[in-house]
């Protein structure tokens, strides 16, 4: 769908070094859109009245608020792209396209961990207060480079949730020092019996859903995989027109039969089953 946002606000997200924004949009999206899908924003310079830049930036949906209409989108100025986004004012309309992809799925029960790596963590918010208003027990696993970071990313609201949550940075300013991959590895091996994984499984039905790096969604999958519990991942490719037709975002996957076909993350993901992806090519 494509339609106008207002913009009702749109502040920076704790230190101004992280670059980092949060953009609340009010519009129909808000009414349709699901955890894990995104927009397609259009980041024109409105004042000069260019068509460049020509195509749309995706950032994910953070938030979603359809008693009010508004989604909320939190976004790292990296390129020309955002920093031009990260001018517009509340008031003005912005031309978005969404909500677009497939989005995450909510088990039914059980556990749902989330797995987050750096800005990884955006998507995920949503998917916490779905999954909390279904009464599913939810933990979560985020690692970034330092606590300035982690801090600018929204872990006060994070912690709001009281979720069990397990932090990592790289250089040990905030939780355990490291990458976030050990601590899951930590609780998946205190939780499961290797030589009682299928009683094990069946009893703890968890399911998890990452977002971060190539890297981390990789090891965040193989891991998963050889305790049985099955992994959501979304990818983040560069993309054109966001719609299928461009074909600039086509990606490796692994059909049923276990044979390589390709599929475009703007329409058929941006998430799929981490098994099914072929990483090395897509690293
Ligand atoms: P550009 O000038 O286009 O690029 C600047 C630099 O960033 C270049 O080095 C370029 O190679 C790199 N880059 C651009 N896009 C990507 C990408 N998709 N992956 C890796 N590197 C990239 N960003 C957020 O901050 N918050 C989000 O919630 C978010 N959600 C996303 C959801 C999806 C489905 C996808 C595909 C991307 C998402 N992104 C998100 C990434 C965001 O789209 C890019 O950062 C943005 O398009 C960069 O535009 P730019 O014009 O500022 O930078």
């Amino acid at each position: 769908m494509l339609t106008m946002g207002q913009v009702v606000e749109h502040e920076p997200m704790g230190n101004e070094d992280q670059k980092l924004r949060r953009l609340v949009l009010k519009g129909p999206i808000a009414q349709s859109a699901r955890p894990g899908q995104f927009v397609a924003i259009q980041v024109q310079d409105s004042a000069r009245a260019s068509l460049d830049p020509l195509l749309r930036r995706p950032i994910s949906i953070a938030e979603i608020s359809p008693e009010r209409d508004e989604i909320a989108l939190l976004y790292r100025i990296k390129g020309r792209g955002t920093e031009i986004l990260a001018q517009a004012r509340c008031g003005d309309k912005l031309s978005v396209m969404g909500p677009l992809g497939n989005g995450f799925s909510l088990p039914k029960e059980g556990e749902l961990w989330l797995i987050a790596g750096g800005i990884g963590i955006f998507p995920l918010y949503a998917l916490a207060q779905s999954a909390l208003v279904q009464e599913l027990k939810v933990r979560l696993f985020w690692g970034g480079e330092n606590q300035s970071f982690l801090e600018s990313a929204g872990l006060l609201r994070w912690q709001n949730m009281e979720l069990p949550m397990y932090l990592s940075t790289v250089d040990g300013s905030l939780g355990v020092k490291g990458l976030v991959i050990e601590q899951v590895r930590e609780e998946l091996l205190m939780l499961f019996d290797r030589s009682q994984l299928e009683d094990d499984m069946r009893k703890k039905k968890i399911n998890v859903a990452a977002c971060g790096p190539k890297r981390m969604m990789k090891a965040v999958t193989e891991l998963c995989g050889g305790f049985q519990v099955p992994v959501e991942v979304s990818l983040e490719e560069r993309m054109g027109c966001a719609v299928g037709a461009c074909l600039g975002c086509v990606c490796t996957l692994l059909n049923k039969a276990g044979r390589p076909i390709h599929k475009k993350v703007c329409v058929d993901g941006p998430v799929f089953r981490g098994e099914e992806v072929v990483w090395d090519e897509t690293c």
